[in-house]
């Protein structure tokens, strides 16, 4: 599959990012990949919504729109000619019903991507005593089911990926997730028409299955392989924290992972 989209891209509105991630510096190295529709997507939590954490409190919604400003210069308006650049965000999701943005601000965005997983953020995303794969596990299900039922989510992000625990263990987890219950999950995720992203870490070469560029891992490909014979639509995120992730090839490693899943069924923004 070619890939020409990118929804997930941070520039360095976002806390996280590099410096270099400049929104110029995103559209030229993601130009030079062929990449035709380019989304912006920094993290954000809406003022209006209670319950910032400290790191989220200043990444709210001027901020996160301020990024059309730098989008007007002559220099992104020149490297911008003949793309579609999208402005969107990446929220965070605590459980229940508390998401970071309002449907209000959420109106101003050409699209919201929603994280089930942030679960390096312990005390706040994740309860800081759940570390055993089945705990985590029932909740990283609970989320998923979650967002869905929120119906604001344009595509779920890094879907069924620990962070914030050992490198193993998302792998860990997915092992434990039966075919049944992805199917569940991804039912819903076409029903709320919410695509699953395919996202840049996800298609990351797994050290723990194998050395060669082209290997991924088993887990991933079930559960991406799953989730189309669902019927879900797909959302491509490289989730580019600077311009040289995506200069060291990410869509390429991206368009392997699709071809590995038999997915050719891309969102169109
Ligand atoms: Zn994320
Ligand atoms: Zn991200």
């Amino acid at each position: 599959m070619h890939i020409t989209s990118d929804i997930h891209l941070h520039s360095n509105l976002s806390a996280c990012a590099k410096p270099e991630s400049t929104p110029a510096a995103l559209l030229k190295a993601c130009r030079d990949q062929g990449i035709r529709t380019i989304g912006f997507s920094d993290h954000l939590w809406d003022k209006a919504v209670p319950g910032a954490s400290k790191w989220y409190q200043p990444q709210d919604v001027d901020h996160v729109l301020s990024i059309k400003k730098a989008l007007a210069s002559d220099e992104c308006q020149e490297l911008s000619r003949g793309l579609k650049i999208l402005v969107g965000c990446e929220t965070e999701f605590l459980g229940g019903k508390q998401v970071g943005i309002s449907r209000d601000a959420a109106s101003l965005f050409d699209f919201v991507l929603i994280p089930p997983d942030h679960f390096h953020m312990k005390n706040y995303v994740f309860p800081a005593d759940v570390t055993d794969p089945d705990g985590i596990k029932t909740i990283m299900i609970r989320r998923f089911m979650e967002i869905m039922a929120l119906d604001l989510a344009t595509a779920v992000v890094h879907p069924f990926h620990a962070m914030g625990f050992t490198p193993e263990m998302p792998y860990t987890v997915q092992s434990r997730i039966s075919d049944n219950e992805y199917c569940e999950c991804f039912i819903a995720a076409k029903q709320a028409r919410c695509a699953i992203e395919l996202n840049g870490c996800a298609a990351r070469r797994d050290e723990t299955h194998g050395s060669g560029d082209d290997q991924f891992s088993p887990e991933y490909i079930r559960m991406m392989t799953i989730a189309r014979e669902c019927g879900c639509t797909f959302s491509i995120g490289s989730d580019a924290h600077s311009p040289e992730s995506i200069i060291g090839g990410v869509h390429k490693r991206l368009e392997r992972f699709a071809d590995a899943c038999g997915i050719t069924d891309i969102l169109q923004l």
